[in-house]
C-alpha cells in the first residue's frame, strides 16, 4: 500500500501557507523540562507527532513538537503550537474544541478568529480521509493536558 502524503488542493493562498509551514516548522525540537511528554500516531496516513511542553504560572510557556508525516499534519502541528503558546490549557483547550468543529465541516467554527492561520486548514474537512492528520496534533495537545492534570493512565 502506498501512502499518500500529497498535500489536498485547498487552493493556492492556503496551500501557500500550509507549505511554509510544512517547510520551515515553528517550535520543532524538545521542551526540558516538561510537564506533558505525548507520542501519537495517525496510522491511516502514517503521521506521528511527539510533543512536548511545560507550564509556567498556569500558562503554555515553552513548546515544541517532533516527529514526521504528510504536509497537513506537519504544518497542523507547527499552527497548533504557535496558537497554544502563552495561553492557559483552558485557553487552548477552548481552540481545540473549535479546530475540532471545524474539520468536522462547522462553517461557524471556521469564522472564529481564535484559531488564527489555522484557519488555512478548514478546506480539509471536504477531505475525511485527511481529517485526522489536521487533528493529530490537537490531540497530542490535549492528551498532554490531561497529563499535566494527571488524568493520563
Ligand atoms: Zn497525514
Amino acid at each position: 500500500m502506498t501512502i499518500d502524503r500529497s498535500t489536498p488542493d485547498l487552493g493556492s493562498l492556503y496551500q501557500e501557507v500550509i507549505l511554509d509551514h510544512y517547510k520551515r516548522p515553528r517550535n520543532r525540537g524538545q521542551v526540558e523540562p516538561h510537564d506533558a511528554d505525548v507520542h501519537m500516531r495517525n496510522p491511516s496516513c502514517g503521521d506521528e507527532i511527539r510533543l512536548q511542553f511545560r507550564l509556567e504560572e498556569g500558562r503554555v510557556a515553552e513548546i515544541a513538537f517532533t516527529g514526521d508525516g504528510c504536509s497537513i499534519s506537519q504544518a497542523s502541528s507547527s499552527m497548533m503550537t504557535d496558537l497554544v503558546k502563552g495561553r492557559t490549557p483552558e485557553e487552548a483547550l477552548a481552540i481545540a474544541r473549535r479546530f475540532t468543529e471545524m474539520m468536522h465541516g462547522e462553517e461557524e467554527a471556521a469564522t472564529d478568529k481564535a484559531l488564527g492561520q489555522s484557519r488555512v486548514l478548514k478546506g480539509v474537512s471536504r477531505f475525511p480521509a485527511r481529517v485526522k492528520c489536521a487533528l493529530l496534533a490537537w490531540d497530542a495537545f490535549q492528551e498532554g493536558v490531561k497529563q499535566t492534570r494527571g488524568e493520563a493512565p
